[in-house]
């Protein structure tokens, strides 16, 4: 293989551009048709950019499969990839990204929270040289009290214990060239925490700030539960930290309770043997069992996911593609 250091230059200003819009869709129905209202007011003056539009449709059990096919009708830009079963949007987003023909691809939610008129905003910045652009929300009120606080405790977490760092308030929607889809595409894992892999790979990198309005139609398919996961599989996917760690709080265990052997053979040798200690024994074992089964149950969480990596199963099926010709 040759390697060459050369940057792929984007076009000129005025050349046309073909543009991806990547959006997984989970139970939509009322969502997708206001989408593709919003898309096309943005693009229809604009002719430097060419657009089609990928639709993952990740399991729906709704009519939403139906209403993207009638809107592919009217709009023959637009493409639907159907999952046989809902996988997740991660594993949707992935399946959209492998379908995307654009030369720079954006991955947005059907629900309008990741406002479409930042696109061309976008597209400027990428013209401008640079590989990513992410779409950074400059306040979350529209989120709950709580998910911006975990939230907020999850990058922290994360950023510390990982090498490679999730920009804070940066979600899915964002820019990418070719080159950093390429990339993506080639990842071999198949537990894919997307936030963590488009880090990853780098690149050189823009930001533009928005404001997250509320969800167009629907409700939100992220519960508590859901996130605590998703942010399992963020930790463990990019750091080896919490299985590390139980080297050295065993170490510091283990030292501690050294001391406190010596300072008690020094005090038995001086003072003579009495029998108080229920306290401190009971203590010590159960904090000892306690933390034990803790270190236990991550190493469980690596073990878990290092499995059903090995299994080497596709991180989606599709059932079928509908091109507009068809
Ligand atoms: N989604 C998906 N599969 C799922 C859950 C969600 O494809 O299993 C899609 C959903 O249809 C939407 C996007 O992911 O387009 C973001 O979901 P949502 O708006 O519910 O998340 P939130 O904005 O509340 O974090
Ligand atoms: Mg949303």
């Amino acid at each position: 293989m040759i390697m060459t250091n050369q940057n792929p230059r984007p076009p000129a200003a005025d050349s046309v551009v073909g543009l991806s819009l990547v959006v997984p869709v989970f139970n939509e129905e009322e969502a997708v048709g206001l989408f593709l209202d919003r898309i096309s007011r943005v693009f229809s003056g604009d002719t430097s950019v060419a657009v089609e539009v990928v639709f993952v449709n990740d399991g729906s059990t709704d009519r939403t499969l139906d209403c993207l096919l009638e809107l592919q009708r009217e709009n023959p830009w637009v493409r639907v990839v159907d999952l046989s079963r809902n996988f997740g949007k991660e594993a949707a987003l992935t399946a959209g990204l492998q379908h995307a023909g654009g030369q720079v691809v954006v991955p947005i939610d059907v629900d309008l929270q990741d406002p479409p008129e930042l696109i061309p905003a976008m597209i400027a910045q990428w013209r401008e040289g640079y590989e990513v652009v992410l779409g950074r929300r400059i306040n979350r009120d529209t989120d709950s009290r709580a998910k911006r606080l975990s939230a907020d405790w999850f990058y922290r977490i994360h950023n510390w214990m990982s090498d490679s760092q999730i920009p804070e308030n940066v979600g899915d929607f964002r820019l990418m060239d070719r080159a950093v889809v390429d990339a993506l595409n080639s990842l071999p894992e198949s537990r894919r925490f997307m936030k963590g892999l488009f880090a990853w790979v780098g690149f050189r990198t823009a930001v533009v700030d928005y404001v997250r309005p509320e969800r167009s139609a629907g409700t939100t398919k992220f519960n508590g539960w859901r996130l605590w996961n998703f942010a399992l599989e963020g930790l463990t996917s990019f750091s080896t930290i919490p299985l590390r760690v139980w080297s050295y709080i065993g170490g510091l265990v283990a030292l501690a309770s050294f001391i406190y052997g010596l300072y008690i053979m020094l005090r038995v040798l001086i003072h003579g043997i009495d029998m108080p200690g229920y306290a401190s024994i009971f203590t010590a074992v159960t904090f000892l069992g306690g933390l034990q089964l803790l270190g236990i149950g991550i190493i469980g969480e690596y073990l878990g996911r290092t499995y059903i990596e090995s299994k080497r199963r596709p991180v989606f099926l599709i059932r079928h593609i509908y091109e507009s010709k068809d």
